[in-house]
């Protein structure tokens, strides 16, 4: 099983994809974790990754398809969340997956309306800001919230177009467990 999945920020999609790696055994690989790992190095590489995530833009794609591509080396069961996220991604993930011989099963899309969404980030921050200060994200700040969406306007959603002959769309209303359920119950219908 060889799924990406992919919706707005504010989705639950990080949530829910640690639910199905673990129900699937399926390897989590999260770009935006990686990213933010990277990070942490304070090369200059990293700064300047630090500098693009708080800004809410994208990490340039050569670097996204190399660090997704390294992390998913030699696995045959894997969730990648936050890749691809634009098509041209999706255009390359699709050339390496067919150089190594294989490709996706899927791609999952958790369709939530944006004003929820954003809705769901605001109320996240102001959470995060009265329990644990420092792990805030930086990219949580309105006015980069705002970026991420038009980002994921502009080059995220055309994905729906572009996987539209292997797309599961879940409706990702509902409580974390309710939209758990509703996506084991269409990737059921899939197999
Ligand atoms: P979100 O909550 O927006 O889904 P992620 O944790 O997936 O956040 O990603 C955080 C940030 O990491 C993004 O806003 C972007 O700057 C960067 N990023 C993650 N994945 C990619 C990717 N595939 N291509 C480019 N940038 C990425």
């Amino acid at each position: 099983m060889r799924i990406v999945f992919f919706g707005s920020p504010g989705s639950g999609k990080g949530t829910q994809a640690n639910e199905l790696a673990t129900g699937y055994s399926l390897t989590h690989v999260s770009t935006g974790e990686l990213f933010r790992a990277k990070v942490l190095d304070s090369t200059r590489i990293g700064r300047r990754i630090g500098d693009t995530i708080a800004a809410g833009s994208l990490v340039d794609d050569i670097t996204a398809n190399y660090v997704l591509f390294k992390a998913i080396e030699g696995l045959n069961r894997f969730l990648v969340d936050g890749y691809p996220r634009n098509v041209a991604q999706a255009r390359m993930f699709d050339v390496h997956l067919d150089n190594m011989g294989t490709k996706l099963t899927c791609a999952l899309f958790l369709d939530v309306p944006i004003e929820v969404a954003e809705e769901r980030l605001i109320l996240r921050r102001t959470q995060r800001h009265d329990k644990v200060e420092n792990y805030r994200r930086a990219d949580d700040a309105p006015a980069v919230i705002h970026h991420r969406f038009d980002v994921y306007r502009k080059q995220t959603k055309p994905l729906i177009q572009y996987y539209s002959d292997r797309i599961i769309k879940v409706d990702g209303t509902g409580s974390p467990t309710e939209v758990t359920h509703k996506i084991v119950k269409a990737l059921r219908k899939w197999e």
